[in-house]
């Protein structure tokens, strides 16, 4: 693996990235419903000679590279965006009100794109075989697991893989990571109160669910601040209340809703289990009843596999210098890479930097500001690239 000509070839294809990445930028679709950007991506497989599966998981597609007969390792992107309408300073804002790549995930396909091209190159040189999974639904849809569900990780089994999210946090050039776990596990929290409505002047003729629920709100704080290793880290955030339609009525309900995450899954499962027992017990003490409901799907914590990120920093360090390379803090946002790595698939999630003053791209992920540095594409693809050919060479010995 020559790992400068890698770089040297990603960096040739970078107007061609810089094309596919604006027409994906302007064309935003959410998740489940990214219809043309699946065309898009299949297109160019088509035109690259690559076999592909699809529908997987609605709009999912399943490239496949086959080289000689060896091990197979996979490289994952997502392809939907956010329900935001676009601010960012670019001429090639989002053309669809409402609908933004506030996530990057337009380059992450865009990404995965350019890897499949200088990959279907070196086919006959390739030592096994390389699979393209581009994924629906990553933000709160679990896209992942419906690739996974859709047989995504089989036929040929996969045996590594390797995601990439762009990082404001990092400067362009830069990739970053660690070993173990990298995002938090995620879930999703809905409790409504029970209580017994009636005029406002009048409470001992009512129970009121409103004073509960701020109770219950005030009593699920002390679970991360009295229930969990200081050193290890968890998240309650209540954020949406809902109750009562006037000012002198004291309603029959009251309904709290927020989100949950820690860095294990295991850590996960015991504050949803906390959750439950503290709302339903300050509820009762209050003459209340609780309904706790888990609404959307959880995610598992992104877990990375210690050998894997070993890979990615020896290669990392290979195409852009060891000093790029950084190990980094995990974060408490969610990821569903963390279905692949939960399917048995030892992997890496890495974050590219794409941070850059000069030209504004400073904002975070999900603000309606936010601008990427499209210098971080071929880095991108590179990575992938690399990490590919470095881990079929591993796995056939
Ligand atoms: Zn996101
Ligand atoms: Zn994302």
């Amino acid at each position: 693996m020559d790992a400068k000509q890698i770089l040297a070839d990603a960096r040739a294809i970078e107007p061609w990235l810089i094309g596919i990445r604006r027409q994906l930028h302007q064309t935003p679709e959410l998740g489940y419903q990214e219809f043309e950007t699946s065309a898009t991506v299949r297109k160019h497989l088509a035109e690259l000679g690559i076999e592909f599966d699809h529908p997987v998981a609605t709009t999912g597609v399943v490239g496949r590279i086959v080289g000689q007969p060896g091990p197979c390792v996979a490289l994952r992107a997502d392809m939907d965006a956010l329900p935001i309408q676009e601010e960012a300073d670019i001429d090639f804002r989002s053309q669809v009100p409402g609908k933004m790549h506030a996530c990057g995930h337009d380059c992450h396909t865009t990404m995965l794109l350019g890897a499949a091209r200088l990959l279907a190159g070196m086919r006959e040189r390739l030592r096994g075989t390389v699979k393209l999974l581009f994924q629906p639904a990553e933000e709160g849809g679990g896209g992942g697991k419906a690739m996974i569900d859709g047989q995504a990780l089989e036929n040929p089994r996969v045996e590594r893989i390797l995601g990439l999210h762009v990082w404001p946090e990092l400067p362009t050039g830069v990739i970053g990571s660690r070993a173990g776990s990298f995002m938090a596990a995620v879930g999703s929290l809905q409790i409504t109160i029970h209580g017994v409505g009636g005029h406002a002047a009048f409470p001992q003729t009512t129970i009121d669910p409103v004073l509960t629920l701020a109770k219950v709100i005030c009593e699920l704080q002390s679970i991360v601040s009295r229930e969990i290793d200081p050193l290890d880290s968890a998240v309650i955030s209540v954020t949406t209340l809902a109750a009562g339609s006037a000012f002198n009525v004291i309603p029959n309900s009251a309904t709290a809703r927020g989100t949950i995450r820690a860095l294990t899954t295991e850590r996960l499962r015991f504050i949803k289990e906390r959750v439950k027992e503290l709302a339903e017990h300050v509820a009762a003490a209050n003459r209340c009843r609780a309904e706790v409901v888990w609404n959307d799907m959880d995610y598992p914590a992104t877990v990375n596999d210690a050998h894997c990120w070993d890979v990615v920093r020896t290669v990392g360090g290979e195409l852009f210098g060891p000093e790029q390379v950084r190990q980094v803090n995990p974060v408490m946002g969610g990821e569903d890479f963390a279905f692949y790595n939960e399917a048995g698939v030892p992997g890496c999630f890495v974050g590219v930097g794409m941070r850059n003053e000069q030209i504004g791209a400073t904002h975070f992920v999900h603000h309606s500001k936010f601008k990427v540095d499209e210098a971080a594409l071929p880095i991108g693809v590179a990575l992938h690239v690399a990490f590919a050919l470095r881990s079929l060479e591993e796995l056939r010995r």
